[in-house]
């Protein structure tokens, strides 16, 4: 040890993130504000320690797994909301804010920030910003990238840096502040987010539950939405599996209809617009009371923790494809899971195109080689590998595929060298996201 450890609460401890992924780290520290965080930078550079930032460990694709060679730094006590803005329209934060308890304040003021990650109740501002984390209401409205308007940085160097402003409009130079979105805790520690928020809306929005006959009636049902012109609010999708896991786990009582469940939400004058779209496609359609949709509602977000509470090995798949590539991606994945002789919990965001099988096979060689053998089907159909939950080390492989055949190799080898002129020591979350897609790509060559 070649100095002292800094004078900010810390102790040592093992975690696990929600994943499963164990995190054992050499310390974890509580940092209050922006200048204990320049001291635990300055203590891990001169120790050549590696730093990883932690909201709350929700994270599904290793993104905060860490070993002695890390610092864990745990953003729970920079939790303040520090500004709601009701003129300008945003909301200033400090990382560590719960998401639920930032919705509850805002809804008490009339207003909503829409990107609503089924981890709400658990993950952080800081993790959802760092994530760029989507949601059910994604398909109106987007995931947290559209909604992030400026943030502080503390970056690896342990310079303090505020990137973006709170206004609606803002040209000054390239976009950094979406640099730092999504970025998984590679480029700095974001200490203070303002975000855009919008008033809730005013117009009765009814919820309408579809069981359907098949899960390719799903697809086609979202192509039929889009070839009408009705945008929802909300259209959400669990299968047959996920269903019963919620029946049985939770004790939803809901009906287990053979092609799953459609959940639409739109403003109350396209109703009969979405039933129209759905006749032949449903064994029962239900226009739900408020109270009912609420319900329904908070089951989808928990449908994880049901599917979770099924099987020891929980692996999220985060794939979008094309919407009009739909039904043929429903096709594909029933063939999957018969070839595998497996099922895949699917709870999906079905309406943006993001289809969320989850991999529930215990041996980790086959796998993988279904996560993988999905995701290229992905990536085959101009979709993609995440909508969502972000790459991590679970993904860095297939990120690595899609870019060099969407995009290119230059492109990943633009991306790597941002990490390494804001991160020159390599000291933020390494081996992860970017730096792995590129590793991979360059040590086999046949990603070209
Ligand atoms: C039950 C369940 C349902 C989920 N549903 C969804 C969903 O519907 N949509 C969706 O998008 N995601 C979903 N997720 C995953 C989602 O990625 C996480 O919930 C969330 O984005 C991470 O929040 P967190 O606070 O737990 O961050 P963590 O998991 O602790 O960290 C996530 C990443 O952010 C980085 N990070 C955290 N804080 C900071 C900071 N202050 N500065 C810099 N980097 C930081 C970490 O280093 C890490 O790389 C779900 C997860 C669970 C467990």
């Amino acid at each position: 040890m070649n100095n002292e450890i800094p004078n900010v609460e810390h102790v040592i401890e093992e975690r696990e993130d929600f994943s499963g992924e164990k995190v054992v780290p050499f310390l974890i520290f509580y940092p209050k504000n922006e200048e204990d965080i320049v001291k635990i930078i300055n203590f891990a550079l001169e120790n050549k320690l590696s730093i990883i930032p932690w909201g709350y460990g929700t994270s599904l694709t290793g993104a905060v797994k860490c070993d002695k060679s890390c610092i864990l730094i745990d953003m729970s006590k920079m939790n303040k909301i520090l500004e709601i803005n009701d003129v300008d329209w945003y909301v200033r934060v400090q990382p560590g804010v719960r998401l639920i308890d930032l919705f509850e304040e805002l809804e008490k003021k009339g207003f909503m920030l829409p990107p609503d990650p089924a981890s709400f109740f658990l993950c952080s501002v800081g993790g959802a910003t760092s994530e760029s984390s989507g949601g059910m209401k994604g398909v109106k409205y987007g995931s947290f990238r559209e909604w992030v308007l400026a943030l502080k940085v503390v970056l690896p160097t342990g310079e303090i840096i505020k990137v973006g402003e709170p206004l609606r409009k803002n040209r000054a130079g390239y976009d950094l502040t979406h640099l730092f979105v999504g970025s998984e805790g590679t480029l700095g520690v974001i200490t203070e987010i303002w975000l855009r928020i919008t008033p809730l809306p005013r117009r009765k929005i009814v919820t309408i539950v579809a069981w359907l006959k098949d899960f390719k009636s799903a697809g086609e049902a979202i192509i039929g939405l889009r070839k009408n012109r009705i945008l929802p609010e909300l259209s959400e999708y669990i299968d047959i599996d996920v269903i019963k896991a919620l029946n049985k786990n939770l004790n939803a009582g809901l009906k287990e209809s053979q092609g799953g469940m459609l959940i639409i939400s739109v403003e109350e004058d396209l109703v009969n617009d979405v039933v129209k779209v759905l006749e032949g496609k449903t064994e029962e359609i239900k226009i739900t009371k408020d109270d009912e949709a609420e319900r329904i509602y908070s089951l989808r977000a928990q449908a994880a923790i049901a599917v979770k509470a099924e099987s020891k090995t929980f692996f999220a798949e985060d794939i979008v494809v094309p919407i009009s590539k739909l039904p043929y991606a429903i096709e594909e994945l029933n063939s999957i899971a018969k070839k595998y002789n497996t099922k895949f919990y699917i709870i999906s965001h079905i309406g943006d195109g993001n289809l969320h099988p989850n991999i529930v096979i215990e041996d980790p060689d086959i796998r993988q080689k279904v996560f993988e053998e999905i995701g290229r089907m992905a990536i085959d159909l101009g979709g993609s590998i995440s909508g969502e939950h972000g790459i991590g080390t679970q993904k860095a492989k297939l990120m690595a595929e899609q870019i060099l055949k969407h995009n290119g190799a230059k492109v990943l080898d633009l991306m790597y060298e941002i990490k390494k002129l804001i991160d020159p020591n390599d000291l933020m979350n390494p081996d992860k996201y970017v730096e792995l897609a590129w590793k991979y790509s360059n040590s086999n060559n046949n990603y070209k």
